[in-house]
């Protein structure tokens, strides 16, 4: 298991925050802004079961999450996704939400990153232009650290589905 992910604000993707890391350059300009986001948590090279997903990889250029079964999608940093060195994450889809758990976070056909998709506000920005493409996504759901969960309360720009905080 691995902490520390977290949602970028501005493009809605998950993406790797490590304390005194770089947060890695967002599409809708200068880097990620994971203010508000909970701590999320991935599970990575395991076998996957049932519903569960593996072949996602985080980048190194742009910190997110990406499929990368058949092809790289296209990085925000220039050319495609570089998953060098990366762990295979393993995502649980289209299954109901447990507490702690959030769904309704949706692969991208063109930039292949995870996104949110539960915004008001609508898909964030994409690497691959205008907005993330979300349709025929499966509903990939994953749980939240309860001690890092800064969800604000008076907010529309919380992610709304929360189930609850906790490991
Ligand atoms: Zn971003
Ligand atoms: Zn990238
Ligand atoms: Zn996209």
């Amino acid at each position: 298991m691995q902490s520390n992910w977290r949602r970028c604000n501005k493009c809605q993707n998950l993406a790797l925050s490590l304390p005194g890391g770089s947060p890695g350059p967002c599409k809708a300009g200068g880097t990620h802004d994971h203010t508000g986001s909970s701590d999320y948590v991935l599970t990575q090279n395991e076998k996957p079961v049932g519903n569960q997903q593996n072949n996602w990889k985080y980048c190194s250029k742009c910190q997110c999450l990406a499929f990368a079964l058949s092809s790289s999608g296209l990085c925000v940093d220039g050319g495609t996704h570089d998953h060098t060195g990366s762990g295979n994450y393993l995502l649980t889809q289209n299954r109901n939400t447990t507490d702690y758990q959030q769904n309704n976070w949706r692969y991208c056909s063109k930039c292949q990153c995870l996104a949110y998709a539960g915004m008001p506000s609508g898909p964030g920005p994409c690497a691959g232009g205008g907005t993330h493409t979300q349709s025929g996504s499966g509903d990939y759901v994953f749980g939240q650290v309860l001690a890092s969960v800064t969800f604000t309360t008076t907010s529309t720009t919380t992610a709304g589905t929360s189930k609850g905080v906790g490991v």
